[in-house]
């Protein structure tokens, strides 16, 4: 197979890639500037041409092992909102005791929703379910 330096979305010849719609898994020949994506299939019958959106990366699934003790990892490690006991005023306004300056409104200032966010969409990634996880 030729690894061509051509890309989409994120993704590049030579990647695996699942077809969003069918399921069905294969490796990224060639990505076409017209939006067309060249796919080897893995089921065995001929590679064809797809749109670049209807395909994603292809992630391994772990065994369980693994992801068991991944999770544990999050879960003793899940971020905190910044909260200052000495003085309530530099505490992000989303910890547990809240804010002193109001001029913070209730948004997270300290940068913990957005790593919270990336740990969901890394499960999310991994096939699992956030929800019941976290
Ligand atoms: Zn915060």
């Amino acid at each position: 197979m030729s690894r061509h330096r051509s890309g989409a979305l994120g993704m590049q010849a030579g990647d695996r890639v699942r077809h969003k719609i069918d399921g069905r898994i294969g490796t990224a020949c060639e990505f076409l500037q017209d939006g067309d994506a060249y796919v080897r299939w893995d089921d065995g019958r001929a590679p064809t041409t797809v749109k670049w959106n209807a395909l994603e990366p292809h992630v391994k699934r772990h065994p369980r092992v693994i992801i068991e003790a991944l999770v544990t990892l999050v879960g003793l490690t899940l971020p905190k909102h910044r909260y200052i006991d000495e003085d309530t005023w530099y505490s992000c306004p989303k910890a547990p005791e809240g804010c002193a300056d109001e001029s913070q409104g209730n948004k997270c200032n300290c940068g913990v929703d957005e790593k919270r966010r990336r740990i969901r969409k890394t499960f999310v990634e991994l096939g699992l379910d956030p929800d019941e996880i976290l």
